[in-house]
């Protein structure tokens, strides 16, 4: 399989280099060169396969030319091994119409593990064919933090750099970072910064020549396509379980950067019959209104109770703006240059079309989203955390669809990991699972800096062991 970036400069790559280069170097998404399809009857043979066989057959295609079946088989079953629960992504039953997808039965309790567990995974067996180190350099604003540096701690060819603003992660999500003891795990504090200001030094690492010549810097954010990929399975395993390929299925998903919405597209793309994609917001609405109404205008970010909702502008957006707009890299580059440059942009009418063939969305404010999280406690005995409360909220919300078609709403978080929001909507406070164990006896390792590049880069290069000439 071959990867083109959606700005249409960059190299094409294979799936081994689009894994190690996250970004395009023309600043675009890498995409599959074509979606591959599965015919009715081959989704119908996957039906009853255990999650890890699932998972292998539903990325062979994309990972053609990389990974034999039989290497990709044994990274997942060692992926999806570590999850609490046998069937990775179980299905729970609200009422008649509507389901949750829980995705927190992984480390760290949150949805990002599905992903970040293979990719630590292929990471490993990639750099290790290429004679190659990586240095990640992440910031957080806490599940995706967790989710990288319990996936990658103790690999061999990696350093981990984890940035995140000193007092603004919630002490669960700050201790699943800091109490992971391993030599080529580095949290680092910063001091009186925001999660953006910690990204805007992310982002400088990688531009700075004297960092990106000295070191092969890597990202795990949700630009990197094999992330995407990797939650494409639980869309298909969900629906299979609910009927697919004989019924149709709908979809709510929680949304923040756009990553887990895409892979339900790209799900659809591959023949699962999905009836509509939900995307839920909370207040920080920018999808909703481009959704909606074609107006993408980035404003500024109000905190609420669902923090990893919180953004301003939704990074793979870009991936689904280029597929349902034509594939045209060279005007999609000048359409986000302009974004880039006046923080507003027009979906053109071949966007809004191609969109609105699957995608709805819906907005919960502070006071939906409690209501959803009561409705789901009185009506089934379900506690849930603020996403899903948001993604329940616009599924209960959605109109047009039928009765008789399952709506399912992934459930991005385990309700521990935001405790006081819970514990405010309805006045019980859930405890952390049995598996986490000893998490706020455990001691903490992390080094605060001050909100300056120059005291991080120089700590980065200070700590990286693993210096590589830049490939
Ligand atoms: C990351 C995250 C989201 C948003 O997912 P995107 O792929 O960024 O849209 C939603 N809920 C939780 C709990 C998350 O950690």
């Amino acid at each position: 399989m071959q990867y083109v970036s959606t700005r249409g400069t960059a190299p094409v790559l294979d799936f081994e280099g689009v894994t190690l280069a996250g970004l395009a170097s023309d600043g675009g998404l890498y995409l599959p060169q074509e979606w591959p399809r599965f015919s009715e009857s081959e989704i119908a043979a996957m039906a009853g396969l255990p999650y890890a066989e699932l998972a292998a057959r539903i990325m062979t295609p994309f990972v053609a030319g990389s990974l034999s079946p039989d290497e990709l088989q044994d990274l997942c079953d060692r992926a999806y091994g570590r999850f609490s629960h046998d069937a990775v992504t179980p299905l729970v039953q609200l009422d008649q119409q509507h389901w949750l997808l829980e995705l927190f039965h992984g480390p760290t309790l949150a949805f990002k593990d599905v992903a970040l567990q293979l990719l630590g995974r292929l990471f490993e067996t990639f750099l290790k064919r290429s004679d190659d180190h990586l240095t990640i350099v992440g910031a957080t604003s806490g599940d995706t933090g967790s989710a990288a540096i319990d996936a990658v701690a103790g690999r061999e060819r990696i350093d981990i750099f984890m940035l995140h603003p000193k007092g603004r992660v919630s002490d669960v999500q700050r201790r699943q970072m800091t109490t992971m003891r391993a030599p080529n795990v580095h949290n680092i504090a910063v001091e009186d910064a925001s999660f953006d200001d910690a990204q805007a030094m992310v982002k400088r690492m990688f531009r700075d020549p004297a960092m990106n010549t000295r070191f092969h810097i890597g990202a795990v954010n949700s630009i990197n396509w094999a992330r995407l990929m990797a939650q494409v399975v639980y869309y298909f395993a969900a629906a299979m379980q609910l009927g697919a390929p004989q019924r149709k299925v709908a979809f709510s998903v929680p949304t923040g950067n756009f990553g887990d919405v895409f892979a339900g597209y790209v799900a659809a793309k591959m023949g699962l019959p999905v009836e509509r994609l939900i995307v839920a917001t909370n207040v920080n609405d920018i999808l909703h209104r481009a959704l909606a109404n074609g107006d993408y205008s980035a404003g500024d970010v109000t905190p609420t109770a669902s923090p990893s909702m919180d953004i301003q502008v939704s990074s793979n957006f870009e991936r689904l703006l280029f597929d349902c707009g034509g594939r045209d890299g060279t005007a999609l580059a000048r359409q986000m240059d302009g974004f880039e440059l006046e923080r507003a942009m027009r979906l053109t009418d071949a966007q809004r079309t191609g969109a609105s063939g699957l995608l709805t969305s819906a907005r919960a404010d502070a006071d939906a989203m409690s209501g959803a999280m009561r409705w789901a406690h009185d009506r089934a005995g379900q506690v849930i955390d603020p996403h899903t409360a948001i993604g329940l909220h616009a599924a209960r919300a959605a109109e047009g669809i039928a009765p008789d078609i399952p709506v399912v709403t992934l459930a991005t978080a385990h309700p521990a990991k935001f405790r006081d929001a819970v514990e405010r909507a309805l006045g019980t406070r859930p405890s952390l699972p049995a598996r986490m164990g000893d998490l706020f006896g455990r001691e903490e390792f992390c080094t605060d800096l001050p909100g300056e590049y120059d005291a991080v880069a120089a700590f980065v290069a200070d700590r990286a062991t693993a210096a590589s000439p830049a490939t």
